[in-house]
């Protein structure tokens, strides 16, 4: 097997052994392989070892890999910021986006989801932790904004995605996951009967560094990429 195969075999048993120790099924928990920097080559092999779902960060590099793979059945996870300039790279390319934080970008979302396509599946993007610079509404915002997003016709709303700050030890993950799934179940609860969200499903959080308190605190998609590619070069521009 290939290195990139080998280590997608690793992260399966990290995910499948985090799953048994939170006495949950190991099919309620997405593995979502995170390529960004990482050419077509690169996601053709963790294809062939049975990877299906890929998560990208900056446009312009997703939209030539997206192309070039065109031959393979994946899908495509916009997981990157989302200018509202380049929304429509997002719209025509992407099978979800996991970024979204505003009703303006996913009323763009919605009007530039090409009609031949399946509607967007869209994760609302929430500043669990009040990081400073970071991207994401605040908790309190989110039933409001899942309420509204639920109803675009062109996007079918699926649940939340965090990135929380690097913390110090599991302990302190755990607690910062925990409040993200008391979160997602609160809007889960709320939008019981709403128009739109019978498919709010998807809790979005957990990475290389800290996918097992992310799968103990109720994840249902971690977003894998350095324990699955190796390491990245330092981060590039967005775009
Ligand atoms: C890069 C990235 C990941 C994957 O990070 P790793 O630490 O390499 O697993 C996950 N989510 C987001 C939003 C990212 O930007």
């Amino acid at each position: 097997m290939t290195t990139i195969g080998n280590n997608l075999q690793g992260v399966r048993v990290r995910i499948a052994t985090a799953c048994a120790q939170a006495g949950r099924d190991v099919r309620s928990v997405a593995l979502l392989a995170v390529s960004k920097t990482f050419d077509a080559g690169a996601v053709r092999e963790a294809h062939a070892a049975g990877q299906a779902a890929f998560g990208e960060n900056y446009l312009q590099e997703a939209v030539e890999k997206i192309n070039a793979l065109r031959d393979l059945p994946l899908t495509w996870h916009c997981i990157g910021p989302i200018q509202s300039n380049k929304s429509r790279l997002v719209a025509e390319h992407f099978d979800w986006a996991h970024t979204v934080a505003s009703l303006r970008l996913a009323q763009r979302l919605s009007d530039q989801r090409p009609t031949g396509r399946l509607p967007l599946q869209i994760c609302l993007q929430v500043n669990i932790d009040g990081g400073a610079n970071k991207s994401g509404i605040a908790p309190d915002d989110v039933l409001a904004l899942a309420l509204q997003v639920a109803r675009l016709p062109r996007l079918h709303l699926r649940g939340l995605m965090t990135i929380p700050e690097p913390q110090p030890d599991f302990a302190s993950e755990l607690a910062v996951h925990r409040r993200s799934r008391a979160l997602f179940d609160a809007v889960t609860d709320a939008g019981k009967g709403e128009e739109g969200m019978a498919r709010f499903d998807t809790l979005s959080m957990g990475m290389t560094a800290d996918l097992e308190a992310a799968v103990q605190a109720g994840s249902t998609m971690v977003r894998v990429g350095s324990a699955i590619f190796g390491g990245r070069a330092p981060a590039r521009q967005p775009g």
